[in-house]
């Protein structure tokens, strides 16, 4: 099967491309898609490679960080404004996949990977698509509800909260292999405290499910209260509510069940896990 190679200069270009060829994708660091190609998926039958100046910006926009969806892992790492997510980034694959994989990218990888789009989804992150004139804006949770449909939504950028005390922002990932392999459960917390209290507290988890998901429940045990041993406790007990995690090759469904309490209590208290 010939496979076609398209160079364009605007995400809006892109998005008219893989709307009008179903065999079309977005060529972003291409450490999933060339894999793909090079098993291959004959469904692929055209890269789009996309020279849009906009995908390669990080810029802090008051509250917020805007990060360009061709942004490597590697540079996210580096950027002073976005200097919280520096920890889950190192936590992404090894320095080879870092210099190639995009912010991007890792939105569509599926569960077990996709831990940037974890710590996304509890720094409230909203998505920018390439749809209509200036693009669309919508939440990560919606964009991950859409990302499987055809046509792709092409991605140009992710905003997400800067959070104001770094310390309040956290970030466990648990996996087999250390310090790079996927995960078997990652958390992510934005645990912001005013006198005291925990307020707007938000918690992700990943690979309990097809995509990042809110632990709502863990997070109504600790909004309002003081973080300490006992709600640590009650947001721990309460993080499974309502998940049902896959078994896959990394981990059983069961092993997950067991281990994502354990590394929820362990990051609330910032304990180091025994080795
Ligand atoms: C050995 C290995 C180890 C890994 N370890 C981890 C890990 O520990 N944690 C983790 O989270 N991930 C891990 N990954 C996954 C890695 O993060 C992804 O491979 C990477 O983020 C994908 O980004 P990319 O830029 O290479 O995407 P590509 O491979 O170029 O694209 C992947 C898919 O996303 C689409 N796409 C990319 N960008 C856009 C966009 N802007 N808009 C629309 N569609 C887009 C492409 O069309 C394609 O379908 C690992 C991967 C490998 C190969």
């Amino acid at each position: 099967m010939p496979l076609a190679v398209r160079s364009v200069e605007s995400f809006a270009e892109a998005a008219r491309l893989l709307a009008a060829e179903e065999g079309a994708r977005l060529l972003a660091g291409g450490t999933l898609l060339m894999r793909a190609v090079n098993e291959g998926d004959v469904r692929i039958t055209v890269i789009v490679r996309c020279t849009d100046p906009g995908r390669e910006l990080v810029r802090r926009e008051g509250e917020r960080v805007r990060i360009g969806a061709g942004v490597t892992l590697s540079r996210l790492a580096r950027a002073p404004e976005a200097a919280f997510l520096a920890p889950v980034v190192r936590a992404v694959g090894g320095p080879a996949i870092r210099n190639m994989a995009t912010v991007g990218g890792n939105l569509f990888a599926h569960s077990p990977y996709g831990d940037l789009g974890t710590a996304f989804l509890a720094l409230d992150a909203r998505v920018t698509l390439a749809e209509g004139g200036t693009g669309r804006e919508l939440a990560l949770e919606d964009f991950y509800r859409r990302r499987d449909h055809r046509p792709p939504p092409v991605v140009t950028a992710v905003s997400v909260l800067r959070p104001r005390d770094p310390a309040a922002f956290r970030f466990r990932k648990f996996s087999r292999v250390r310090p790079k392999g996927a995960s078997v459960v990652a958390v992510a917390a934005h645990l912001p405290a005013f006198g005291g209290r925990l307020e707007g507290v938000r918690i992700a988890l990943g690979a309990m499910g097809p995509t990042p998901l809110r632990a709502r429940a863990a997070e109504a045990a600790l909004e309002g209260r003081s973080l300490g041993t006992e709600t640590a406790g009650a947001a721990a007990a309460a993080v499974l509510d309502g998940l049902r995690p896959s078994s896959d090759a990394i981990a059983s469904e069961w092993y997950r069940r067991e281990l994502a309490p354990v590394v929820m209590r362990r990051l609330l208290l910032a304990e180091e896990p025994r080795r």
